[in-house]
């Protein structure tokens, strides 16, 4: 898609919020630098399909304390969104509606799970709906957002990546900007929310 065209939300859509937990946040265990920036960005796609009766879904990582993806037990990251503490809590600024589904990814102590699609009930609730199109931004660019829309594509869905909404990790510096083109080259389109019509 040209990105300067506009695009009609429609019967079939949803979007899909990854992860905006506070762990990812400036001041969180595993923060993504300016991750808080695509809040109000999020916040402002969250409306624009609350307004069009249009599912919303938000996933978040939702880790026992001695999950396998932490240092101690060997795994890469600093202990980070543990279930039912302050740091998996999402965002304060966000805002989701009470009627949003909330899918936990990575519940027990091991597998990880980067994808929103892996080990949930993602992909049967948007069948239930009888969702085609998946709107997807959130954190990070180059892991969990990644990951959901590589198996969202692999899935038949089609998907735009909410480029104004999205932040990386880099830990190569051009990870980030890796990852969307990956994404682009397996078929997502890109769209800001200005061009939601
Ligand atoms: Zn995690």
């Amino acid at each position: 898609m040209n990105a300067q065209d506009s695009i009609k939300l429609q019967t079939g859509d949803a979007l899909i919020v990854v992860d905006m937990q506070n762990d990812f946040l400036p001041g969180g265990s595993l923060a993504v630098a300016y991750g808080d920036e695509v809040v109000p960005v999020l916040s402002r796609y969250i409306h624009a399909f609350k307004e069009n009766g249009l599912p919303i879904f938000a996933t978040r990582d939702w880790h026992p304390s001695n999950h396998c993806s932490f240092k101690a037990q060997g795994g890469p990251w600093p202990p980070h969104c543990i279930r039912s503490t302050k740091g998996a809590e999402f965002a304060a600024g966000l805002q989701l509606p009470e009627d949003a589904v909330i899918i936990s990814k990575a519940t027990s102590q091991e597998p990880d799970a980067y994808s929103g699609f892996d080990g949930t009930e993602l992909h049967d609730r948007l069948q239930i709906l009888g969702i085609n199109r998946l709107f997807t931004g959130g954190l990070a660019t180059d892991y969990c957002v990644l990951s959901t829309v590589k198996d969202a594509l692999s899935l038949g869905y089609g998907v735009y990546l909410l480029e104004d909404a999205i932040r990386a990790v880099n830990v190569h510096p051009d990870d980030g900007k890796k990852a969307e083109e990956e994404m682009i080259r397996l078929g997502a389109k890109t769209i800001k929310v200005e061009h939601i019509a």
